[in-house]
C-alpha cells in the first residue's frame, strides 16, 4: 500500500549545503561531545565524524568562549555546523555572525521580544534556519499545568507555539524535533506533529542509553516513525562515542532503503553446515564496505546450501564451501575462489559494481 508521507511534504530547508526536507534524503546528524571551545579536540571530532558519514554536526554551546570558537572551528571542516544554544540570545548572535550553518534555540526561551528579534534577524541576514527542540522533559509550566504530565498534544502545543513567534517575524526556515525518552510518547508526538505543521521533523529519542540499550531503544522508535514516512533528519542519541551514533544512524536509513549512498551486508546467523569462519569474514567485508558511496548489497553467507538462494537480493556475494569460496551475483554462481584469497576476490567484485554505480 503506498502512503502519502509527511517526508516529501515537508518545507526544504538549507542547513550550509546540505538540504533538509523536501523530497531530500533524511540526514543524519551526531553531536560532538568535546569541549567545543577546545577547537582541536572538536574539530578531530568532527573529522572521525564525517569520515563515518555524519552530514550535520552539533557542537553544544554553554558558554561564550564556545560561541566564539566557531568560526575557528568552521575553517577546518566540510560538513554544516549547528549550534545549540539555550536561552542566552548573545550566544546565538555570536554563532550566527561566527558562521553557524544553523541554530538550535527555542525562540520562546529568549526572553524579552527585542532579542528574539535581533537573533531572528542575524539568521535571515546569514540565511540560516532555526532548529525548535521541544523535549518531553522540559515542556513550558504552563502547558505541563494544563495536561498534568508531558503528552504529545503538549509537546505539540509547545512547537506550535514558538513557530508562532518565528513566523509572525515572517521567519520560516525552521526544523521541529519533538524529543522523548519514552519511545511510545515520541512515536505519538511525531505523528501529531506531522499532522499539525510542515516544517521538516528532526528525529531523535533522547537519553535512550548506552550503545547497545540505546540502539535497540533509537532503532525500534526511529524505525516505528520512519515507517509512517516522517522524519527528515535524525541523530541516535547515545552515552557512547558519537561515531556510533552515526554507525547506527546510518545503518538504520539502510534497514528502511532510505539511504541510497550506502552498500548493506547481507550475513546469515550461521549453523551447522557452516564451511568458513563467517563470523570474522562477516565483521571484515562490514568493515570493508562501510565507505562505500553506493547502495549495493553484499552477502557473506556459511555454506552453499542454502545460501546463494536465501540472498538474491545481493549484487555479489560469497557462500562458503570446503576448502574454497562460490562467488555469486543475485543467486547465480559465478565462480569458485580458494578459501584463501575469497575474502579478496570478494571485495575486488564490491568495488567493481560500486565503480558502475559511481560511473551511473
Ligand atoms: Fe546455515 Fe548455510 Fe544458511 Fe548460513 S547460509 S545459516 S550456514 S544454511
Amino acid at each position: 500500500m503506498s502512503q502519502i508521507t509527511h517526508r516529501s511534504e515537508t518545507r526544504a530547508v538549507k542547513v550550509g549545503n546540505v538540504t533538509i526536507g523536501g523530497s531530500n534524503e533524511v540526514v543524519v546528524q551526531s553531536m560532538t561531545t568535546t569541549k567545543t571551545h577546545d577547537v582541536e579536540a572538536t574539530v578531530a571530532e568532527i573529522h572521525r565524524l564525517e569520515e563515518a558519514g555524519c552530514q550535520i554536526v552539533r557542537v553544544a554551546c554553554p558558554q561564550m568562549k564556545d560561541a566564539e570558537a566557531i568560526p575557528k572551528i568552521k575553517q577546518r571542516i566540510n560538513i554544516p555546523l549547528v549550534v545549540d544554544i539555550h536561552f542566552d540570545y548573545n550566544m546565538a548572535l555570536k554563532a550566527i555572525e561566527g558562521g553557524a550553518d544553523k541554530i538550535r534555540i527555542n525562540p520562546g526561551n529568549i526572553g524579552k521580544r527585542e532579542k528574539v528579534e535581533e537573533v531572528v534577524e542575524a539568521a535571515k541576514a546569514k540565511g540560516i534556519p532555526i532548529r525548535i527542540g521541544v523535549n518531553a522533559g522540559s515542556l513550558e509550566k504552563r502547558i505541563l499545568d494544563k495536561y498534568g504530565y508531558p503528552t504529545a498534544d503538549g509537546m505539540v502545543e509547545s512547537a506550535l507555539y514558538h513557530i508562532s513567534i518565528l513566523e509572525e517575524l515572517g521567519f520560516y526556515d525552521i526544523i521541529v524535533s519533538m524529543k522523548a525518552s519514552d519511545v511510545h510518547l515520541a512515536i505519538e508526538a511525531y505523528e501529531k506533529a506531522a499532522q499539525a505543521f510542515s516544517y521538516p521533523l528532526h528525529l531523535g529519542i533522547t537519553e535512550s542509553g548506552t550503545q547497545f540499550a540505546g540502539t535497540v531503544k533509537s532503532s525500534a522508535g526511529l524505525g516505528a516513525i520512519l515507517s509512517k514516512g516522517i522524519g527528515s533528519t535524525l541523530r541516535i542519541s547515545l552515552s557512547a562515542d558519537p561515531v556510533e551514533e552515526v554507525k547506527v544512524g546510518r545503518e538504520l536509513l539502510k534497514t528502511f532503503g532510505l539511504a541510497s549512498n550506502a552498500a548493506t551486508l547481507i550475513s546469515c546467523p550461521t549453523c551447522g553446515r557452516i564451511e568458513i569462519d563467517l563470523i570474522s569474514i562477516a565483521n571484515d567485508v562490514e568493515e570493508y564496505i562501510s565507505t562505500i558511496k553506493a547502495p549495493i548489497k553484499v552477502a557473506v553467507l556459511g555454506c552453499a546450501v542454502n545460501g546463494p538462494g536465501e540472498a538474491r537480493e545481493a549484487d555479489i556475494g560469497i557462500a562458503g564451501a570446503k576448502g574454497e569460496g562460490l562467488l555469486f551475483r543475485h543467486g547465480e554462481i559465478i565462480r569458485k575462489v580458494p578459501e584463501e584469497t575469497m575474502v579478496e576476490e570478494l571485495k575486488i567484485e564490491v568495488d567493481k559494481i560500486a565503480e558502475e554505480h559511481y560511473a551511473k
